[in-house]
């Protein structure tokens, strides 16, 4: 071959390289947004088995959040997923160093309020105590501020999220519009002012919504939790696809109780709460894995990650 040639090539192949970089850094741009986010909280302090195990009752439980946790921080690890924790005050206070290590391995470390109360049975006065008592707890374990709130079963309304924005929180991820739990709360029109899955509630709060399906005037519940382990993980799998088609972004959540087979079973309970507690139970983390492995092609980020993404973080305003 002559020199002139294999000028030619070397020209050719070096053109090709940087319109693939190009092109490389346009995907990323436009790629779809997975937000993983654990609720931290233990088997027994779950809204279902309220009835059959009172708050003074919790410091005599078997805690297994530790152990159940460091499972799904392994997982993310070899996944090379960042999550997003919304820790409860509670555990937080008796295990710091599991809030530490999910700090440390670059999660983000969130609230999920302190006892796990439901927002919308507080006083005022009580709600604002636990919204800052749960953030100042977690910022004192982590030294790093902490942005985000989930209200325990999803229990938000519009007086609420203007506490949540009082106390000093950038975002609040509670609203899940699958109506038919009664103890999730409802908000006004969430859609106004969107970008993203984002929602600006006011100059300084955002709500990141639970992903669901809107199928004409029905909302289908397909965020996670007990609905991702009852559907089949190929139904599961094409609703994502459907969100993500129309949303770019899908916001799942699941808890550590979710992969712990050992857990004791609360015998009391009634038969509707413990199918919606142990459905399935063996099957959540290779169906999170199968689910993983279908949108590896999105980018897996953090809630505060993605608002800084969509310039929504003080930092980027
Ligand atoms: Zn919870």
């Amino acid at each position: 071959m002559c020199k002139g040639n294999a000028n030619l090539i070397i020209q050719g192949k070096r053109i090709i390289k940087l319109a693939q970089k190009k092109e490389d850094a346009l995907n990323t741009q436009f790629k779809n947004t997975i937000l993983i986010t654990v609720d931290v909280e233990d088997w027994f302090q779950v809204e279902n088995f309220k009835p059959y195990i009172s708050f003074a009752d919790w410091t005599d439980k078997e805690i297994r959040v530790e152990k159940n946790t460091y499972s799904l921080l392994d997982f993310f690890a070899k996944s090379k997923i960042k999550a997003t924790f919304f820790i409860l005050g509670w555990i937080a206070e008796r295990i710091p160093q599991l809030v530490q290590a999910i700090h440390s391995q670059g999660h983000e470390v969130a609230s999920h309020g302190y006892n796990h109360k439901l927002c919308l049975q507080q006083p005022t006065k009580d709600l604002k105590k636990d919204l800052v008592t749960s953030k100042n707890l977690l910022e004192s374990i982590i030294n790093f501020p902490v942005y985000g709130y989930r209200a325990p079963s999803f229990s938000i309304n519009n007086n609420t999220l203007q506490l949540i924005e009082e106390c000093g929180y950038l975002y609040d991820s509670s609203f899940n519009s699958f109506g038919m739990n009664k103890r999730y709360g409802q908000i006004d029109s969430p859609s106004n002012d969107k970008k993203g899955i984002a929602s600006q509630f006011s100059d300084s709060l955002y709500e990141l919504p639970i992903s669901n399906i809107k199928f004409g005037k029905r909302i289908f519940p397909w965020g996670g939790g007990g609905y991702f382990r009852l559907i089949p993980l190929p139904l599961f799998n094409k609703g994502v696809q459907y969100i993500l088609k129309k949303e770019q972004a899908y916001l799942f959540y699941l808890h550590p109780w979710e992969i712990d087979l050992k857990q004791p079973i609360v015998k009391e309970a009634s038969k509707l709460f413990k199918f919606r507690h142990y459905v399935n139970l063996d099957k959540t983390l290779s169906k999170l894995s199968t689910l993983i492995q279908s949108l590896k092609q999105c980018q897996f980020t953090t809630c505060y990650q993605y608002l800084e993404s969509l310039n929504l973080t003080p930092n980027t305003q």
